[in-house]
């Protein structure tokens, strides 16, 4: 069985460090050479494929293991672009897939070519150890690789939800967008995604009287628009908590190594009002959880002026906004009028983020995560996670798919914090251990 092991981990680093060094980059992606590169290893041990392009260099790329039908497939999904490099703040090649230190090093480490790799050797474990065992599997596993994540998904999930739903259905998904974070005193928790907030865009324009510049005006627009941004900076949406985020806050105090924070954990799930606000007003200060209480808002561009000596009749501010599941952007959008309290200030919703429901925090596949992270490593805490960042899993569970969203591998935050930034790295020893997580849960759901 050691060694059995040892060959598998091998096998998973050495198929990691080979996808790093497929350039995939987005834009422009040019995945395909990435998926052909897949779909031969998958035809090399008799999984079947299906390989879809939605444009000549850029690829979809479906692997399935048949099961009895018992029960709907479960889908394991991963992006195989990433995002730009700024090669010369990287202390190696980003697209080398270097191991120092215990760490493969790359572009996509961790985002996602390490969960796509994960995937992969989960697809090629299930093959060799239940398949061609003579096992039995209740339902398809189905892995699907994508392009374009990255980029809004147009040439990627999107596509395939418009043009090839057939391909994903599936009762379960697992994806990006979760966490497994080692904490302070190296207690470890697991944050399973089942729901993420709604991201929106919101234009708030001032408009006042335009004019030489020599001659100053009352109601300029710029300062309107400055005394509306300073109103708004002061001000927060109301707090709100989800099922998810209250099973969240809940177990996460019971392993969080900071006193005073496990203590407003603690207190802000309780059912008396004053104790739950005194509890929120201590997680508020901490930018993460302040993001899953509450509808966020944050100004990220400004537009307007003509010239460097006239006053300009209109400027603009954009708002991205992000709703709690279940809150009415609308509704975000006429509170933030009110805050702003100009009436020649308009304010207008002009992005318009889709609803998705939250998956299931009780589901079959949550609990078949949950089982086999606490078989790896019993002291794990796992948790139901609102994640604050979007993902190709809205889409899915639009679709109906209870998706969920892990990161498998454990990391300090600091190694997370390298995701989309310099010399991004996966720890050797996380990777196998996401790796085992996605093909322990993978078997558990499949009943085989
Ligand atoms: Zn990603």
């Amino acid at each position: 069985m050691a060694a059995d092991r040892s060959a598998i981990e091998a096998e998973t680093v050495a198929l990691l460090q080979a996808l790093i060094r497929f350039n995939t980059t987005n834009p422009p992606g040019n995945e395909l050479p990435l998926a052909s590169f897949l779909q031969g290893i998958f035809a090399k041990e008799g999984i079947a494929t299906t390989m879809l392009l939605p444009t000549p260099s850029r690829a979809a790329l479906i692997a399935r293991l048949r099961g009895n039908g018992k029960a709907r497939p479960v889908m394991l999904l991963a992006h195989m672009d990433v995002v730009g490099v700024e090669a010369e703040k990287w202390s190696c090649d980003p697209f080398g897939g270097i191991i120092r230190d215990g760490y493969v090093y790359g572009r996509g480490a961790i985002d996602d070519k390490g969960m796509l790799a994960a995937n992969a050797m989960a697809m090629l474990q299930v093959k060799r150890e239940v398949i061609d065992k003579g096992g039995e599997l209740d339902r398809d596993v189905v892995f699907v690789a994508t392009s374009d994540e990255e980029a809004g998904g147009a040439d990627g999930m999107r596509w395939l939800v418009e043009n090839h739903p057939e391909h994903l259905d599936a009762e379960f998904a697992m994806n990006e967008g979760g966490r497994t974070r080692i904490i302070e005193g190296g207690k470890r928790y697991l944050a399973i995604q089942t729901a993420e907030k709604i991201s929106h865009q919101v234009t708030m324009t001032a408009r006042g009287p335009a004019g030489h510049a020599a001659i100053p005006l009352q109601g300029n627009a710029v300062f309107q628009l400055g005394r509306a941004l300073a109103l708004l900076a002061d001000y927060r949406e109301p707090v709100t908590l989800t099922s998810t985020t209250t099973r969240f806050f809940a177990e996460l105090s019971n392993v969080w190594p900071v006193a005073d924070v496990a203590e407003a954990m603690k207190k802000v799930v309780s059912s008396d009002a004053a104790t739950s606000g005194a509890g929120a007003e201590v997680l508020s200060r901490i930018p993460v959880f302040n993001a899953v209480m509450r509808n966020g808002i944050s100004p990220v561009a400004l537009s307007g002026g003509v010239a460097g000596n006239v006053i300009p009749a209109e400027v603009s501010a954009t708002l991205n906004v992000r709703t709690i599941p279940g809150h009415k952007i609308e509704d975000v959008a006429e509170r933030i009028r009110q805050c702003a309290g100009s009436e020649s200030l308009t304010v207008s919703i002009t992005s318009h983020g889709q609803e998705a429901p939250g998956s299931d925090p009780h589901s079959a596949m949550f609990e078949s995560i949950a089982l086999s992270a606490k078989s790896l490593d019993p002291a794990i805490a796992v948790v139901p996670y609102l994640s604050t960042g979007g993902t190709d899993s809205a889409h899915l569970r639009r679709l109906g798919i209870n998706a969920y969203g892990i990161l498998p591998f454990p990391m300090e935050q600091p190694d997370e914090e390298r995701m989309h930034g310099h010399d991004e790295r996966v720890p050797v020893a996380s990777l196998h251990f996401g790796t085992r997580l996605i093909f322990e849960s993978v078997r558990r759901v499949a009943g085989a």
